[in-house]
C-alpha cells in the first residue's frame, strides 16, 4: 500500500476534490504508473454527473500517459522504465476481443464503467472508505494508477508524455474512425460535423489519409479557423449556412465521399445524408441520448447506395494504431500539441469548465 494524490468524484454534478488517499499493492495483471500528464475528457463530466452509474467516490480519468513504476508477475509487454499512454480497458476474452474488435468488447461496461476489478475490488480507499477504482482500466486523475495490462500501451520514450495524453480516447476516436474504418481513398473528399477534439483529430488524420477536400463544420469561428490551421481546406459556419447547400456548393454539386458526425444531432445527421455523394458513407461517432432517432430518406437516397455506420474508439486496437499516430505525431503530421491547454492539478475543475465552455478544445493535467 502507497499514499498517492488523486482528484476525487464525490458527489454528481460537483467539483472534484483533490485527497490523499491509499493505493493497493499490485495484483498480477496490473502495471503501477507514475503519471506524468492526463487529458480530461466530455465522458469524465457525464460520469462525474452521473449520466453513467460508476458508484461515487470515483476517481476518474482516462486519457494518462505516464511511466512505469512496477509491473505485475503476469505482465508482459512492458518493465519498469517504459513510457506508456493509456486507453479504454477491454475484457480480452470475448468473441470481439478474440477477433481485434476490443473496441466493441462485449463486457466495456463493466471493464469501463464498473468501478472497480473484475473481481469487485477496487484499488484506492481513503482512510478505509471504498473509493471506485479502474475508470477505463486506469482511473488516471492521480498521480499513481494501478492500470490492468489490456489498457496499457507501450510508446516511443523521445515523445513527450505531456503531448501524448489525449491519444488514449479523442485522438483515437476520430483518427481511428477515419482511418481504420472511413479509409477514405486518396484525392476523395470528407466532412466532419464538430470539431472539438476528435472532430479535429478527425481533420488531422483526413489528410494524413490524402483527402483534397476535408470540411471542417461547426457553430464557432476560432474552432473553424483552427481547423484550417491543422489541415481542413473548407469551412461552413452552421451559423450562417446551410449545411446540406454548403457541401453541395463545395464539392460542385457531387456531394461529399464521407462525412464524419460528432454531435448526434438529428437534424444534422439528415442533412448530411442529403450532401452525400453517390456511394458515399455517413459514419456517427457522436453519444445522443438513449432512444435518440434520425429520420433518413429511404426512397430518392436509395439509389446513391450509400452507408450509414457507427463507430466506437476509432476501431482501433490500441496497442496497434496509437504507437501509428505517436510515429505520425514525430513527423509532425498528427500536430495533436496544438490542441492542448495544460493546467496544474489544483486547477483540474476549471479543466472541465474551459472544455465544457469550447474554450479549450483539449485541457490536459500535468502531474
Ligand atoms: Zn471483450
Ligand atoms: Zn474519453
Amino acid at each position: 500500500m502507497v499514499s498517492i494524490t488523486a482528484a476525487v468524484a464525490r458527489e454528481h454534478e460537483k467539483p472534484l476534490t483533490l485527497e490523499s488517499l491509499e493505493l493497493d499493492d499490485l495484483r498480477g495483471n496490473e502495471v503501477r504508473v507514475r503519471m506524468v500528464a492526463t487529458g480530461i475528457c466530455h465522458t469524465d463530466a457525464i460520469v462525474r454527473d452521473g449520466v453513467y452509474p460508476t458508484p461515487l467516490p470515483a476517481v476518474l480519468g482516462h486519457e494518462g500517459a505516464g511511466v512505469v513504476e512496477a509491473v505485475g508477475e503476469l505482465v508482459t509487454s512492458v518493465v519498469p522504465g517504459d513510457h506508456v499512454v493509456m486507453s479504454a480497458a477491454y475484457c480480452r476474452h470475448c468473441d470481439k476481443c478474440r477477433t481485434g474488435q476490443m473496441a466493441y468488447c462485449e463486457n466495456l461496461f463493466a471493464q469501463c464503467f464498473g468501478g472497480s476489478r473484475e473481481d469487485g475490488t477496487t484499488s484506492l480507499t481513503s482512510s478505509g472508505e471504498r473509493i471506485s477504482s479502474h475508470f477505463f482500466g486506469q482511473s488516471s486523475f492521480a498521480t499513481h494508477a494501478n492500470v490492468v495490462e489490456a489498457s496499457i500501451i507501450k510508446v516511443d520514450q523521445e515523445v513527450p508524455l505531456d503531448k501524448l495524453a489525449p491519444l488514449g480516447c479523442g485522438m483515437q476516436t476520430g483518427a481511428g474512425a477515419v482511418l481504420n474504418e472511413i479509409r477514405p481513398r486518396a484525392g476523395s473528399s470528407f466532412a466532419v460535423i464538430g470539431t472539438g477534439a476528435v472532430g479535429m483529430a478527425a481533420v488531422m488524420a483526413a489528410r494524413v489519409a490524402g483527402c483534397t477536400t476535408i470540411v471542417a463544420i461547426d457553430r464557432h469561428q476560432s474552432r473553424l479557423d483552427q481547423a484550417l490551421e491543422l489541415g481542413a481546406t473548407h469551412t461552413i459556419n452552421t451559423t450562417d449556412l446551410d449545411l446540406a447547400e454548403g457541401l453541395k456548393s463545395i464539392t460542385d454539386g457531387a456531394g461529399v465521399d464521407a462525412i464524419l458526425d460528432t454531435t448526434a444531432l438529428p437534424k444534422l445527421l439528415v442533412a448530411a445524408v442529403d450532401a452525400l455523394a453517390i456511394r458515399g458513407t455517413l459514419a456517427l461517432v457522436g453519444a445522443a441520448a438513449p432512444g435518440t432517432e434520425a429520420p433518413f430518406e429511404i426512397g430518392g437516397s436509395l439509389v446513391k447506395g450509400w452507408t450509414f455506420k457507427t463507430i466506437v474508439q476509432g476501431s482501433s486496437v490500441p496497442q496497434d494504431f496509437i504507437p501509428r499516430l505517436v510515429a505520425l505525431w514525430k513527423e509532425g503530421r498528427f500536430p495533436l500539441d496544438k490542441l492542448i491547454q495544460t493546467y496544474s492539478p489544483e486547477q483540474i475543475n476549471d479543466g472541465f469548465t474551459d472544455s465544457e465552455s469550447g474554450k479549450v478544445i483539449k485541457p490536459v493535467l500535468v502531474w
